[in-house]
């Protein structure tokens, strides 16, 4: 099987059991949550999708899937490739929020061109054995940081643009933007073909500052994208007066929020007020599991043995209802602000369901690592599977969701352009003499 998938640029995946919600164009009928279907691939596309069970030409060779499911490849919309896999240099002490922000503040010290492409890079290989194939970063501006991470980027991008389509946005406290330095962000940002982005905080000055990021974005064309409100706190509202600021300016370009967490926190007539702006403005948002479940609600223990009590993630099933695109994603992986992770796009789902009770039903929750996001970074030719579209797919033993949400499927097969690739994940010695020095 595995030498057809390699070598063969002409085959049948027979038996497949593909989740409905990412199937275009395909007509099958009684599909209700996987449509079970033939997929030819040939030369790299994904020729035909006819119903199991259908007679093919016998010549062409096939490998029976047994009903496994097959995915299109992901898209990771919210990740910082630029702090991962710190930890062993620069643990988080206490696993707070505030004590993320500070051992990453001291580490970038280290961030010198060198650090910083190994540790992406690194980041890099783990995400595209997983099955990724297109990720936004976050990329930390500050000082003479912003030019050294953009330009170790932009070599990445070349580097990787046949195996992981890149895109940056800029981090930095939004006070920032209101200084010349915001204005030298914004350009860098143009210059590099990324997103203009940054952590707004309540403050009497916020809606100056959103008016000059807006006026900024709309200057140089970018789209926009935030952290707003990753905290337990019910009075941060900074996600309303980012929409308010959006329909304030006419805003034509995208924009996405990420975390949210106090949305889950406040009134129900709070909530009504902040998600009908943010309908209204055409926002979408992303929500981290993994990462709030660390840092959320985490009270240090020199201060008190305590457990944590809410789960800190955002109102996933309330925005949807209301219409608004919702994604899920990374975030951070082995660094202060989440100590976890391999950028790995099935454990971010699998993480979601659990945490979110995606589950009952499934419905169409694998749009949200999959569809929605890829039309959030302007990719809506990613991430499905349909005829004439590239067989860039996962290849999992799992049959039904129980199946796959159960084992970490480290066993799956990724196809990219028809061809199962090299799945073998980097070694974490490749970065020790990183941290010897
Ligand atoms: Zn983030």
């Amino acid at each position: 099987m595995k030498d057809i998938l390699k070598n063969s640029s002409h085959y049948w995946l027979i038996n497949a059991h593909v989740p409905t919600p990412l199937l275009v164009g395909a007509v099958v009928e009684n599909a209700e949550e996987y449509a079970w279907v033939d997929l030819e691939i040939k030369d790299g596309i994904i020729a035909s999708i006819t119903p199991a069970d259908t007679m093919h030409d016998t010549s062409v060779a096939a490998v029976d899937l047994k009903r496994g499911q097959v995915w299109s490849c992901f898209v990771d919309v919210h990740t910082h490739l630029d702090k991962g896999h710190i930890w062993e240099r620069s643990p988080n002490p206490t696993g707070t929020f505030q004590d993320a922000l500070e051992t990453v503040g001291s580490d970038r010290q280290h961030w010198n061109p060198e650090d910083v492409y190994r540790r992406m890079e690194f980041g890099l290989k783990c995400s595209y054995a997983h099955g990724t194939q297109a990720i936004r970063t976050h990329l930390d501006s500050i000082g003479e940081q912003t030019q050294i991470s953009f330009e170790v980027f932009r070599t990445l991008r070349q580097g990787w643009q046949d195996r992981i389509t890149l895109q940056a946005v800029s981090l930095l406290p939004l006070e920032t933007f209101l200084t010349p330095e915001g204005e030298q962000i914004a350009d860098i940002v143009a210059e590099s073909g990324g997103v203009l982005g940054g952590v707004p905080r309540m403050h009497p000055d916020l809606d100056r500052q959103l008016d000059r990021v807006f006026e900024l974005a709309k200057d140089r064309q970018l789209n926009l994208d935030f952290h707003t409100d990753e905290s337990g706190n019910p009075h941060d509202i900074t996600l309303r007066h980012v929409a308010a600021a959006a329909l304030r300016h006419q805003f034509e370009g995208s924009i996405l929020c990420g975390h949210c967490c106090s949305l889950a926190v406040q009134s129900p007539e709070a909530v009504d007020k902040t998600l009908s702006l943010v309908h209204e403005a055409q926002i979408s948002i992303v929500s981290l599991p993994m990462c709030n479940l660390f840092l959320q609600d985490r009270t240090p223990s020199s201060v008190e043995a305590k457990t944590p009590r809410w789960r800190g993630v955002t109102l996933l099933h309330e925005l949807k209802q209301r219409g608004i695109p919702v994604a899920v994603a990374s975030d951070n992986c082995r660094d202060p602000f989440y100590g976890f992770g391999d950028h790995d796009v099935l454990e971010v789902f699998t993480q979601a369901v659990r945490i979110a009770h995606l589950d009952a039903p499934y419905e169409d929750w694998c749009r949200t690592v999959t569809t929605t996001p890829a039309d959030l970074m302007g990719l809506p030719q990613l991430a499905r599977i349909g005829v004439g579209l590239p067989a860039d797919l996962i290849l999992f033993k799992a049959r039904y969701y129980s199946e796959l949400l159960a084992r970490p499927q480290g066993d799956r097969i990724v196809l990219r352009s028809g061809r199962a690739i090299d799945a073998t994940l980097p070694d974490y010695a490749e970065l020790d003499d990183l941290f010897s020095a």
